[in-house]
C-alpha cells in the first residue's frame, strides 16, 4: 500500500501539529467570534427539530467561546430556500433549542447582515450568544459575493469555521468571508479532519472501505482514490447491481444506474491492480413492491425479472462479517439496504453492530449511514461519525475542501 499525496491540513514531514489554525490559537477573550456552524436540522411539517444531532456537535466550540468569555455570533444555513426568505426555513427553532442545550439564552435575530444585526452585535455582552438567521435567505451566499462576504464580516472581529457538513461548499460564510477576517477552525471541524486525515494518510492496516447506497456517480471518485489506500472492497446497496451486471448476474427491476456499467469493469481491473479484494453481494433480499409490508424471498445469484433487489442476505452479511473482521480501519458510506423499510434493514443492521464491536478505528461517512448507526443507537461505539455527508465524501475523494483550504495557516 503506498501513499502518494501529502496531508493537506497538517504540517508536513517531522513537524507536529496543523498547518491551519484552530480556535486555540487565538486569544478570543473579549473579541466577537463569528462562528459558521452547521444547524441544517430536519423539521417534521409542524417546524419541530426531529434531530439535533448537527447543533449538538457544534456545542463544544460554541461553550468554549462562551466561557472565554467572548461575544458569539453564530450563523447558519437551513434548508434550500434560494435566496428568498422562507419563514419555514427559518433558524428560530434552533436558536430554541441550543439555549436548552447551552442552559443560557440564545437571541435570535431576524436577519444575518445589515443595520439591525449590527446593532444588536454592538449591544452584546461578553458570554452572550446569538444567532443570525438563515444565510440563504441572501443569494450572495451561494454565489461567494464578496460583498456579502463583507457584510457578514462586520458582525465579528475573528471567523471560526465549525460547519464541516458546508465545507466542500466555497460560499460567502464558509470561504469568502476569510478575505475579510483572521480565520481558524473550530473543535468540530478540527475533529473531522483529524480522523480523515488518519484514515487517508496513516490508517492502521488492514483498511476495509464498506459503500452502499443508491447513487453511484458519488463514489466512483471515491473508490478510485481509496483504491491505493485500502485493502478491502465491500459493496451493497442499490450501486451493488451495476457491478453484478458488468459481471452477468441478472439484476431484475432493481435500481441501477446502467450508464456506469463500463466503470464497474474498470474499477474492477484497478482493484486486481492495486491488490484489493473486492466483495459484492451473493445473495438478496428481493421485493416485487418498495413497501414496507410486500413479500419477501432470498436469492442466490440472480434476481428474477420483476423483482427489485433491497437488501444484502443472510450469506452476503456472514461473508461481509468474516472480511472486515481483522480489519484495523473501516470506513463505511453508505446504507447496505433500502434500511428506511424495516423488511430491507437487516443487512445495515447487523454489519453496523458487528463493526460497533470491533477493535478497529471505525469512521462512518455522514448523511444515511450516520442517520442508520444514529438509529440504532450505536454512534458512541463509533470511533467517528461524520457530520458531513457530502463533505465526507469529497474528503475521501481527494479533493481539497475550499472552507479548509481557505482558513489560516500557522
Ligand atoms: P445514497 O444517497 O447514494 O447514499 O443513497 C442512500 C439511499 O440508498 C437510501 O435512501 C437507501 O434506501 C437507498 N438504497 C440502498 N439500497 C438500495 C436498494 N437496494 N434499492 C434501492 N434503494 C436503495
Amino acid at each position: 500500500m503506498n501513499d502518494d499525496n501529502e496531508n493537506k491540513y497538517r504540517n508536513k514531514k517531522g513537524r507536529k501539529g496543523w498547518v491551519k489554525k484552530t480556535i486555540r490559537d487565538f486569544d478570543i477573550k473579549g473579541k466577537k467570534v463569528l462562528m459558521r456552524v452547521d444547524f441544517n436540522v430536519p423539521l417534521d411539517e409542524r417546524g419541530r427539530i426531529t434531530d439535533d444531532t448537527r447543533i449538538k456537535s457544534a456545542l463544544p466550540t460554541i461553550k468554549y467561546a462562551v466561557k472565554s468569555p467572548s461575544k458569539v455570533i453564530l450563523m447558519s444555513h437551513l434548508g434550500r430556500p434560494k435566496g428568498e426568505v422562507n419563514t419555514r426555513m427559518s433558524l428560530a427553532p434552533c436558536a430554541k433549542r441550543l439555549s436548552k442545550l447551552l442552559g443560557k439564552n440564545v437571541k435570535m435575530l431576524g436577519d444575518c447582515v445589515g443595520p439591525e444585526v449590527e446593532n444588536a452585535v454592538g449591544n452584546m455582552r461578553d458570554g452572550n450568544v446569538v444567532l443570525l438567521e438563515n444565510l440563504r435567505f441572501h443569494k450572495g451566499e451561494t454565489k461567494n459575493d464578496p460583498e456579502f462576504a463583507g457584510a457578514l464580516a462586520r458582525s465579528g472581529d475573528i471567523f471560526i469555521n465549525d460547519a464541516f457538513g458546508t465545507c466542500h461548499r466555497a460560499h460567502a460564510s464558509t470561504e469568502g468571508i476569510t478575505k475579510f477576517l483572521p480565520s481558524a477552525m473550530g473543535f468540530l471541524v478540527e475533529k473531522e479532519v483529524n480522523y480523515f486525515e488518519k484514515v487517508l494518510h496513516s490508517p492502521e492496516e488492514p483498511v476495509a472501505l464498506l459503500l452502499g447506497g443508491a447513487k453511484v456517480s458519488d463514489k466512483i471518485a471515491v473508490i478510485e482514490n481509496m483504491l491505493k489506500k485500502i485493502d478491502y472492497l465491500l459493496i451493497g446497496g442499490a450501486m451493488a447491481y451495476i457491478f453484478l451486471k458488468s459481471r452477468l448476474k441478472g439484476t431484475g427491476s432493481s435500481r441501477l444506474e446502467e450508464d456506469k456499467i463500463n466503470m464497474a469493469s474498470e474499477i474492477f481491473s484497478k482493484a486486481r491492480n492495486s491488490n484489493v479484494s473486492v466483495f459484492l453481494p451473493e445473495d438478496h433480499v428481493i421485493a416485487r413492491t418498495i413497501t414496507a409490508h410486500t413479500r419477501v424471498r432470498v436469492v442466490r445469484e440472480h434476481i428474477p425479472d420483476g423483482w427489485i433487489g433491497l437488501d444484502i442476505g443472510p450469506r452476503t452479511i456472514k461473508k461481509y462479517k468474516d472480511a472486515i473482521k481483522d480489519a484495523k480501519t473501516i470506513l463505511w458510506n453508505g446504507p447496505l439496504g433500502y434500511f428506511e423499510l424495516r423488511p430491507f434493514r437487516k443487512g445495515t443492521t447487523d454489519i453496523a453492530k458487528f463493526i460497533s464491536r470491533l477493535n478497529a478505528t471505525t469512521v462512518i461517512g455522514g448523511g444515511d449511514t450516520a442517520a442508520a448507526i444514529n438509529a440504532l443507537g450505536l454512534a458512541r461505539k463509533m470511533s467517528h461519525i461524520s457530520t458531513g455527508g457530502g463533505a465526507s465524501l469529497e474528503y475521501l475523494e481527494g479533493k481539497e475542501l475550499p472552507g479548509i483550504a481557505a482558513l489560516q495557516e500557522k
